[in-house]
């Protein structure tokens, strides 16, 4: 266990009760600050870590009943329950899975306030992406690491490391004997990274907030916003000969080629013109392809080749904006190709649709975020729009403002050796804390 930096006192004079909405707040803030159990923090990450709860299998289910069982033993009150989720899926707006689930498991706690505030959603999905080629691991990816200030696991990142600092957070809140006014909400959501299955079956449920923080790996900056992200799929069609006799027949792959050059024009095109809050990012609105399939023997000319993809949808663009522009686009090179127009691109939308989504940065939610940060920080943090689709738009899209605030860095997750900062998440933790007081209000 590292040594961990000490830097959450508040600065005299410098508190959060400059900010109008928190006149009567931070009454014990710095025993709540103090007070967050850096150890057993550290601790929780690592019971989360050791669940491979992946998308679709059973550890998925196992996190939600830890984290259920665990805040029910706080004193929270917690309400779990069983998703229906071949009934949600046939929902218009179902927001797509990728994986094969047929369970899945909702989890909210409530830390009631007295009744006169706010009501605050803290909101972690505690899914994973596989660890992909373990030979790239310097570790077990679910036999959670500490080194130095690193904690490494598959999920540390992204983002259970941000799930256990909301969780400390109330835990501080309450051993420092602060009582809010509004209620705080803690949910658990599964599903998060093949759609956002869990947040959609929250929102169906008809829970609501006056606002929501998500402590997505953010490296403590506030992402007001998200790019949306579409997953497709293409086929392309050819026509098979012998490969002897390969002039006689169209290769799949070969008619591919140009196809792969006319989206990375289009992805250039979509990303000229992008809101500001996007424009740190070399590439806001990425068109990728991230898997090609086709043929299925050495000599013979491929008929067929299915490439997947995924295409980012602006701010303030809605996701059939963006399809269409995709299948127009497609249409026009189509058209120009003596084959393709007789053989056209068929293009499939499947799996994960994220829109994108965008809390105002002016918004009162945002500021007072920010100035939590730098009172227990000691940092202005970045406000920036994120390029990868997340659970906010479905918040946003339920008129819930929301803003993800986290540690660790968006870089390492889905990477091997994920690792998030101890330090940071701790900070985290206290932020949140000091969050919670100032926009829930604490009781007299
Ligand atoms: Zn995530």
């Amino acid at each position: 266990m590292p040594r961990l930096r000490h830097q959450g006192d508040p600065h005299p004079g410098q508190g959060l009760t400059q900010h109008p909405r928190t006149e009567n707040a931070p009454r014990g803030l710095t025993d709540v600050i103090d007070g967050v159990d850096s150890p057993g923090l550290v601790d929780a990450v690592e019971r989360l870590v050791a669940l491979p709860s992946m998308g679709g299998d059973p550890a998925e289910i196992a996190v939600q009943d830890l984290l259920a069982d665990a805040w029910r033993a706080d004193g929270l009150d917690v309400q779990a329950w069983d998703i229906d989720v071949a009934d949600l899926r046939t929902r218009s707006d179902f927001p797509g899975m990728e994986v094969e689930r047929t369970q899945a498991r909702g989890v909210l706690a409530r830390w009631p306030g007295t009744g006169d505030g706010p009501t605050l959603l803290l909101l972690g999905h505690t899914d994973v992406v596989p660890p992909g080629d373990r030979a790239a691991w310097s570790t077990d990816p679910f036999t959670p690491r500490i080194d130095g200030d690193r904690l490494i696991g598959r999920g540390s990142c992204d983002m259970k490391a941000g799930t256990a600092a909301m969780w400390f957070a109330v835990r501080a809140l309450r051993d420092a004997g602060v009582r809010l006014r509004g209620d705080i909400l803690l949910a658990a959501v599964s599903g998060e990274e093949d759609g956002g299955l869990g947040t959609y079956a929250l929102i169906e449920r008809g829970v609501r907030a006056d606002a929501c923080i998500i402590p997505e790996p953010t490296n403590l900056d506030l992402i007001p916003a998200n790019g949306g992200a579409l997953t497709f799929r293409l086929r392309v069609r050819g026509l098979a000969t012998h490969a002897s006799r390969r002039t006689e027949g169209v290769s799949a792959i070969a008619t591919f080629v140009p196809v792969l050059q006319h989206l990375e024009r289009l992805e250039a095109q979509r990303n000229q013109d992008v809101d500001p809050l996007m424009q740190r990012w070399p590439l806001a609105y990425p068109l990728s392809i991230g898997m090609v399939r086709s043929g299925d023997w050495a000599s013979t000319v491929p008929d067929l080749l299915i490439a997947e993809g995924r295409l980012g949808v602006a701010l303030g663009e809605t996701p059939d904006q963006a399809r269409a522009d995709l299948e127009d686009s497609l249409a026009r090179l189509c058209a120009a190709d003596p084959w393709l127009a007789e053989h056209p691109i068929e293009v499939e939308w499947w799996g994960g649709q994220f829109a994108s989504g965008r809390t105002d940065p002016q918004h009162p939610v945002v500021e007072l975020l920010a100035a939590a940060v730098e009172q227990v920080g000691g940092r202005a943090p970045g406000v920036y729009g994120g390029p990868y689709g997340s659970d906010l738009r479905l918040l946003v899209g339920a008129g819930i403002p929301t803003v993800q605030f986290g540690p660790g860095d968006s870089a390492a997750a889905h990477a091997p050796d994920e690792w998030v900062s101890i330090t940071d998440t701790v900070t985290c933790a206290r932020t949140i804390a000091a969050f919670a007081m100032a926009y829930c209000g604490v009781a007299d």
